[in-house]
């Protein structure tokens, strides 16, 4: 048991940086082996927190989900996108000020905690506006918001995800919403407070005492470039959105160190990526150019050995200046997976 621990992935970090939607859970739903595994390196002593960009909910709501689906929390181990967007409010203006709420009662808690007042409309004089994701919104709020950053007040969105996981397939997330406002007025946030930008992941590391982080998440664009924005590594699992031609395709700044099925890799001996010109390997699975094609050779039962290989043979290629076309390798790794009825998301 010692010995496996000692060899393990988690066995580098004293603490787990877990995104939520599409790593922990789906929706209402637990990933499978998401709670065995937290319970696992909980255990051993790692500290594990809750990074969300969902602005919906409460740090307590937050924390009584995860418990419902057995992965025991408390309040301070989840930071959230309001909580993060109320400390960058301070930047606009003074504390107890109004603040114009699109989204839900996560937004209004984090506000009442730092001394601001929640309005509702703009006729109650707002000094700024706040907007995250609620499962309640409506057009009117669209509308409300649309109002009052036309008449110029501070515009500050919780997060960008264009997309979020469901149960039923990918669903539009904050991102698209402020894109509808963005587009009446012909303009951006002001500031933009969760996951790519560093202030969620700073908290839970400080709130840690993490030396040694690691950053776990589903999103590219989020997840992993928050972590390579701060400096720490990451993990990326495919219970979420993304899909292998996103990673093999992914820009430097949004690349992970580590990938994996699911949350099971932490617990596992992570193997060595070996690059080279042209070729590369990860345990019997070797990607090499075939002129401007990326083959793949050895991975016969799973997927993960020849992805780690054929990702990193891409970005290589990619940051020579040299397109390569790994469509065929990735297709025949999708092959691989276990079928969608024993994953949580519908990839
Ligand atoms: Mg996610």
């Amino acid at each position: 048991m010692t010995d496996r621990t000692d060899r393990a992935l988690v066995g580098a970090f004293d603490a787990l940086l877990f995104d939520l939607d599409g790593v922990v859970y789906v929706g209402p739903e637990a990933v499978p082996y998401a709670a065995d595994v937290i319970a696992d390196v909980r255990a051993q002593g790692v500290a594990c927190m809750y990074v969300t960009n969902n602005a919906a909910r409460t740090p307590q709501a937050v924390a009584d989900h995860l418990s419902a689906i057995g992965v025991p929390a408390e309040p301070d181990q989840v930071i959230t996108s309001p909580m993060a967007a109320v400390s960058v409010l301070a930047r606009f203006v003074a504390e107890g000020s109004r603040v114009l709420v699109i989204g839900g009662e996560g937004i209004e808690l984090a506000l009442a905690e730092r001394g601001y007042v929640t309005v509702r409309s703009l006729d109650d004089v707002p000094a700024a506006v706040i907007q995250g994701y609620s499962p309640d919104l409506t057009w009117r709020d669209l509308a409300e918001a649309t109002f009052a950053v036309r008449s110029g007040l501070p515009w500050i969105a919780t997060n960008r995800d264009l997309t979020f996981p469901t149960p039923r397939g990918v669903a539009p997330g904050n991102g698209s919403l402020v894109a509808v406002v963005a587009r009446t007025v012909g303009r951006e946030p002001d500031a933009v407070a969760g996951k790519p930008e560093p202030p969620l992941l700073l908290e839970a590391i400080d709130r840690a005492h993490a030396g040694r982080p690691l950053m776990i998440g589903d999103r590219l664009d989020t997840d992993i470039a928050a972590g390579r924005r701060i400096g720490i590594p990451s993990l990326l699992v495919f219970t979420g959105v993304t899909t292998f031609a996103e990673l093999a395709g992914a820009i430097p700044q949004e690349r992970p160190d580590y990938l994996g099925a699911d949350l099971r890799v932490l617990v596992e001996p992570y193997p060595e990526v070996v690059t080279s010109d042209g070729h590369s390997s990860c345990g019997d699975a070797v990607a090499r150019l075939a002129g401007a094609v990326i083959e793949v050779l050895g991975a016969t039962d799973q997927p993960w050995d020849g992805l780690r290989a054929v990702a990193a043979l891409a970005w290589r290629c990619a940051d020579q200046g040299r397109p390569v076309d790994a469509s065929t390798a990735l297709v025949h790794l999708d092959s691989l997976r276990p079928p969608a009825s024993s994953q949580a998301a519908g990839h």
